[in-house]
């Protein structure tokens, strides 16, 4: 009675999308167009009216974002060791040092209190991580901001969907970068989107996303900073369309799902477990940490063999090659690091079952035992 596989995440691409992408690709407009203007306008409705503009990534988005905000060398910018690592090497991209500080052992996000102490006076910018879509305090974020006069670019990659007192990720707040990979709740294959604060120009955005280019008239062309090659085609833009509109289907069945999680998942195994936020949070993943002792190489294998797909998201990044080599090492941020170690994503996405989440949860309290036991 072998099972399908079940993947750690899958997307949900409908019928109506497909044929949309086939209409583009039909239309002889096939790069940056119609498309991506109806997705911005679509993403800047949800944004509660704010100004946004679509990218080829939300690592692109993050790195427009900071350049336009003036970070560059000889400029601190404070994030998280536990992110996706595009989170510090965008920093590093502007001439700037990316600054770690410990996460809250809780919400697995930036500990606020440890950002405060972090400032300094090349301090510009701060980058919280809102990890598996639990948003990060954001009364406390720019309260820290204002008083300090720091820019705030939120890496919202995974919180699209989420809310905070009410209003959703995007709405409110300074620049907001979010990303459409194809493993994030709504996907453009790759890309990204970048919500604008009022003080910016969203002419000198397009700039930084096109080599610079500003045109004029019938044939007037100037180039004033240096942009990237960030712009997001229209076959793209058509899948993120059809997937934002199911955007309230796709969280509602995820929180339906990590709620099965909590009503089921063996507590007696030894794990950490998610905060239990079903207002605020995406649930873009639902992420456990495994018990001291339970190694987590071994784990995964285990899971694979009962045909239950895990991920690794992230191990804490300032233990990177790269990044020691400025100086970071083991011991500076424990928190981040007992957790990297130790974090496992469990299969969550809209398409699967409660059964689906049974069997999971079973295949964990399994493996954990096996690996414990010795033997797979
Ligand atoms: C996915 C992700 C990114 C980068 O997005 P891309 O579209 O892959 O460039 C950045 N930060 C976090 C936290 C992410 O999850």
């Amino acid at each position: 009675m072998s099972q399908p596989f079940l993947p750690f995440t899958r997307p949900s691409i409908d019928e109506d999308t497909i044929a949309g992408v086939a209409a583009v690709l039909r239309s002889g407009w096939i790069t940056t167009g119609p498309q991506a203007q109806a997705f911005e306008a679509a993403l800047s409705a949800h944004c509660g009216g704010r100004p946004v503009r679509v990218f080829n990534s939300g690592t692109a988005t993050m790195e427009v974002a900071l350049r336009v905000a003036g970070v560059g060398a000889g400029h601190e910018v404070i994030t998280t060791p536990l992110s996706w690592v595009a989170t510090a090497n965008v920093v590093l991209e502007t001439g700037a040092r990316p600054v770690f500080v410990d996460v809250d052992p809780a919400t697995r996000n930036i500990d606020l209190m440890q950002v405060e102490r972090a400032i300094g006076p090349a301090t510009r910018a701060v980058i919280p991580v809102d990890l598996a879509g639990l948003p990060v305090d954001r009364d406390r974020l720019y309260d820290i901001a204002a008083r300090h006069r720091l820019r705030v670019v939120e890496d919202a990659a995974q919180s699209f969907g989420s809310a905070w007192r009410g209003r959703p990720i995007g709405a409110t707040g300074d620049f907001v970068s979010f990303s459409f990979h194809a493993n994030k709740n709504i996907t453009s294959v790759e890309g990204g989107a970048l919500v604008l604060p009022d003080d910016v120009d969203p002419a000198l955005v397009e700039r930084y996303r096109l080599q610079g280019v500003a045109r004029s008239g019938f044939d007037g062309m100037d180039v004033d900073v240096l942009g990237g090659k960030f712009n997001l085609t229209d076959v793209a833009a058509r899948v993120g369309l059809g997937q934002l509109k199911r955007l309230d289907e796709f969280t509602a069945r995820r929180r339906e799902l990590a709620r099965h999680y909590f009503d089921v998942f063996d507590v007696d195994a030894g794990c950490d477990l998610p905060v239990m936020d079903f207002e605020n949070c995406n649930w873009h993943m639902f992420q456990i940490v495994l018990p001291a002792g339970v190694e987590r190489a071994a784990f995964m294998a285990a899971m694979k063999e009962r045909g239950i797909g895990t991920g690794v998201h992230y191990p804490a990044m300032h233990l990177f090659s790269l990044y020691r080599a400025m100086g970071y090492g083991p011991g500076m941020f424990p928190h981040a690091e007992r957790i990297g170690r130790g974090i496992v994503t469990l299969p969550l996405f809209p398409a699967m079952t409660a059964d689906d989440v049974e069997r999971v949860c079973a295949a964990v309290t399994a493996s954990i035992a096996a690996v414990r036991g010795g033997a797979r």
